[in-house]
């Protein structure tokens, strides 16, 4: 469910028609549907209410201070996968208390500032990693609540690039090796066992995948206390797909319903990291058609939004609907809707069969609120767009497209190279 919807021939975004936007926003631009995001947020937190768990926003799929502060107020949490992204959480207002740290990668410094802010926990992807971070918080006096993160070797049926829970995979610790990673963890004086973690991949619209891994979790979360290791958090990482196109991902509700039954009897709190679900439907990105041109084979729809704005259709070849701002008589064609960007694999849409449509007329892509702008680029000096949130009649520009100035920024040219010295 997404408040993007036509009236009278025209696309709006809640009660804002997306023209009005466009009249004063420079193409392209995304809109996120504050009510969308609320109504996401929701239905997910509130389909765990009976269980002791906590809803950490995925960072990564839209980062937008805006769209933080919009999940903040609601009582999440935050997943985390860099300095960065921490800095925009507590920017945004997030409780330290409940921000976890994921990612293979955490640089040393990354560390000191997730450990200065207190956050909850550090999701750990590597034998030496436990080190490391034993090691910074013995320097700093302190002791860094953890959880590994498994690999549990399960296949989710998803996209191979968006795949993490194999063992082919960089993500986590082999679950195999799992219960003598937690012996040694034990072993180091600065670091407090206090979770096990998974996250098998994205966009999985299938239930089986998750409880597959949730009963590999299980199994090791009683080994552990066996061994008198005590877990306070199953984190089950985020994953959840959406509807792109034909897809029927499970409702929050009956992914809570399946994943509670299989934890009855536990006593740990659930943390769930969800991206793409609270976000995905929640936003769009309009752009404006430039020219249209004719090949031998194809027909060319040119727009001004380029894989450098929304690069998952040349990426993972993903499906996105693309619908006019405003409903026109024209007959249908088939068109590839390409980007200004010089590669060939800048496209939005390929082989679609859509209204003819003209230069001038504004175009949406649906479905872009997650992985859209966080992925977008500069590629080719391209400004970055800039990004709307809408609620209810009113809408506000929440990040400004960028500027000639801000693409040169950092940027200098070295002594030697100015021509008067030479
Ligand atoms: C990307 C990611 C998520 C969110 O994934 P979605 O598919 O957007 O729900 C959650 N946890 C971790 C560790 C991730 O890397």
């Amino acid at each position: 469910m997404h408040y993007f919807h036509y009236k009278n021939k025209e696309l709006f975004c809640e009660e804002v028609p997306l023209r009005a936007i466009a009249r004063r926003v420079e193409t392209p631009f995304y809109v996120y549907s504050y009510r969308t995001l609320k109504r996401h947020f929701k239905a997910f937190d509130s389909a765990f209410a009976q269980a002791p768990h906590l809803t950490c926003y995925s960072v990564k799929a839209n980062s937008n201070l805006a769209v933080l502060r919009a999940f903040f107020n609601l009582g999440a949490g935050a997943d985390i996968v860099s300095g960065g992204e921490l800095m925009r959480a507590l920017n945004a207002g997030a409780d330290p208390r409940k921000i976890v740290f994921s990612g293979v990668g955490k640089k040393k410094e990354e560390i000191e500032y997730a450990l200065d802010s207190d956050i909850l926990l550090f999701n750990v992807e590597s034998s030496q990693e436990l080190k490391i971070i034993n090691l910074i918080a013995r320097k700093a006096g302190k002791v860094a609540r953890i959880a590994l993160r498994i690999n549990p070797d399960i296949d989710p049926s998803t996209h191979p690039y968006i795949t993490t829970g194999l063992n082919e995979n960089k993500f986590g610790i082999d679950i195999k090796t799992s219960l003598q990673q937690y012996r040694e963890a034990r072993k180091l004086k600065n670091l407090e066992i206090v979770g096990v973690d998974c996250h098998i991949g994205s966009q999985l619209t299938d239930i089986a995948p998750f409880i597959d891994a949730l009963r590999s979790i299980k199994d090791l979360i009683f080994q552990l206390k066996k061994e008198g290791i005590n877990i306070s958090y199953l984190d089950l990482g985020g994953g959840l797909g959406i509807t792109y196109s034909e897809e029927t991902p499970p409702h929050p509700k009956q992914y809570a319903r399946a994943l509670l039954k299989e934890l009855k009897g536990m006593k740990c709190t659930l943390i769930l990291e969800p991206g793409r679900v609270l976000t995905g439907n929640a936003g769009i990105i309009v752009t404006r058609v430039l020219y249209t041109k004719k090949s031998e084979k194809k027909n060319f729809v040119i727009v001004d939004a380029g894989m450098n704005d929304l690069i998952r259709p040349s990426l993972y070849g993903a499906f996105q609907e693309i619908v006019p701002v405003k409903i026109s008589r024209a007959r249908e064609i088939v068109v590839d809707v390409v980007g200004p960007i010089c590669e060939t694999g800048d496209f939005l849409a390929r082989d679609r069969r859509l209204p003819r449509f003209r230069p001038g007329e504004f175009l949406a892509v649906m479905s872009s609120g997650a992985y859209g702008f966080v992925m977008s680029s500069n590629y080719n000096s391209r400004a970055r767009a800039a990004e709307v949130m809408v609620s209810g009649k009113d809408f506000y520009v929440v990040r400004e497209h960028e500027s000639y100035e801000d693409l040169i920024r950092g940027e200098s040219i070295p002594e030697f190279l100015n021509p008067k010295r030479r």
